[in-house]
């Protein structure tokens, strides 16, 4: 099938070119003339493993191209995949303007009936508004919602091996349509989902709910954990080992970041406030993420209490391993929080320094390496869980800091190996250890036989 993508972010560029890869004749198109250019030169202009070999694959195979003219993908295509930004508003809502105007531009752009594909994630109800904007187009356009679950650092491997694709159809033909276009993974028996559109735009929310709301479950339970003595790390395996609970997404640390957890859940509070139901359970999910960042500054803080010119390293900027992508990323508010109280901030990251520049400009210091950022600190503040940090020689990262913290935001580090450097190590949620310390009772399964 021919498909134009709009959009060439981190969602359009990845279902860009595994559509192609699916053999489909695939358009991206962007109305930021730098990206396109980028990227038909060759250049990716974002951090996602595998996918800049796979773009070079499929460019070079004629299946994909890059553009900005909207009206030559629109007539060169069948379907049009819409993968804009739907970033906060300023009232927690989504902001829908772009893609709204992208839509309407495909309304009044086709030169025949199209099927509409909303890739991006939207509240519930936004393919009927879509509907109304096109309803005076000269041509049929059927709106259909395939959210996307990509997670980035794995996006590819997520979309050409999902745990589930997702249909939301008000219509036999819409549903054929998505059907038609994913036939190779159904092939491959893939599961699919058909459901009706609304149900489709509300299961890409809810999902990024239940997953924020574990977090914070584990998140709230850790800082008890912390004040009893507990450690929320055997708790997490003790609970997970229940196959009604599972054990992912309930690691505690620094509070959820990116481009998703944070405005889906806030756009879901807001939709509901304006229907008049009261978000109980949803604006907790918010409220435990925000003091669980502060909490963590603040353990900091408490520990440099005495030192005269209190120097921090930041270890990791990207809101998660394995991406540039620093979208809400907890380690803004916890360098936020050591600056305003007078820490000095050295941050490193391996991919995110540049995206992050952006956001921070002059109140951190940017390093190249971990060894720069890490010269002369009081204390290590790990946010992101890069496996370059979890494989450090803490014995030289010890020789290069003048003071003894190492504080695990993510509960990532082998304690061990930190309190027997002469380290003390500070998790979150579990006890703390002084150097050479090692952790009593330690995680392990008793062979009933
Ligand atoms: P992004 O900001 O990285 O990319 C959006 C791109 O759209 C930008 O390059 C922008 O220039 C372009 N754009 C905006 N208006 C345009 C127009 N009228 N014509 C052509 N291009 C236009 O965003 P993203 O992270 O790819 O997210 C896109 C959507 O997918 C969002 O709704 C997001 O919530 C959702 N989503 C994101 C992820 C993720 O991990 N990033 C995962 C699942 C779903």
């Amino acid at each position: 099938m021919n498909i134009a993508v709009i959009g060439c972010g981190y969602v359009g560029l990845v279902s860009g070119v595994c559509l192609a890869a699916l053999g489909h004749h695939v358009i991206a198109i962007d109305v930021d003339e730098a990206r396109v250019k980028s990227l038909r030169e060759g250049i990716v202009p974002i951090y996602e493993p595998g996918l800049s070999e796979m773009i070079r694959a499929e460019v070079a195979n004629g299946r994909l191209k890059f553009g900005t003219d909207l009206e030559k993908a629109v007539h060169a295509s069948e379907t049009v995949f819409v993968a804009v930004g739907t970033p906060p508003a300023k009232d927690g809502g989504a902001d829908l303007s772009m893609l709204f105007t992208a839509c309407e531009q495909v309304g009044v752009l086709a030169d025949e009936p199209k099927t509409l594909v909303i890739k991006s994630t939207v509240p519930p109800g936004t393919g009927l508004r879509v509907a109304k904007l096109l309803g005076k187009a000269k041509h049929h356009i059927e709106i259909v919602n395939n959210p996307e679950f990509l997670r980035e650092g794995t996006a590819i491997q997520d979309f050409m091996q999902p745990d589930r694709i997702v249909f939301g159809a008000n219509s036999q033909k819409g549903i054929g349509v998505l059907r038609e276009i994913y036939q190779p993974l159904i092939d491959k028996g893939f599961a699919i989902f058909s459901m009706s559109r609304e149900s489709a735009e509300l299961t890409k929310f809810a999902a990024n709910a239940m997953l924020a709301l574990r977090i914070s479950f584990i998140n709230e339970l850790s800082q008890l954990a912390q004040n009893v003595g507990a450690d929320i790390e055997s708790v997490r395996i003790g609970i997970g080992a229940d196959s009604r609970i599972g054990p992912s997404f309930l690691k505690a640390g620094v509070g959820y970041g990116g481009s998703c957890f944070p405005k889906d859940v806030a756009a879901l509070v807001y939709q509901m406030k304006c229907i008049g139901i009261e978000p109980l359970l949803l604006s907790g999910i918010e409220a435990v993420n925000w003091r669980q960042k502060i909490t963590y500054a603040k353990r900091i803080l408490a520990a440099l209490d005495k030192v005269d010119t209190p120097h921090v390293a930041l270890w990791g900027l990207a809101f998660k391993s394995d991406t540039d992508d620093v979208r809400e990323s907890p380690a803004f508010e916890i360098a936020k929080a050591l600056v305003e109280n007078g820490v000095t901030v050295s941050a490193y990251d391996p991919q995110a320094i540049e995206t992050a520049r952006k956001v921070l400009g002059t109140k951190v210091k940017f390093c190249r390496t971990l060894e720069e950022a890490t010269r002369g600190a009081d204390a290590v503040a790990l946010v992101t869980d890069w496996p370059e940090f979890i494989s450090q020689d803490y014995k030289k990262i010890a020789a290069l800091m003048r003071g003894k913290h190492i504080f695990d935001g993510r509960n990532c580090l082998a304690s061990g190996k930190v309190t027997a450097a002469g380290l003390f190590y500070h998790a979150v949620g579990r006890p703390e250890l002084k150097p050479g310390e090692g952790r009593q009772g330690s995680i392990g399964v008793v062979n009933a036989g």
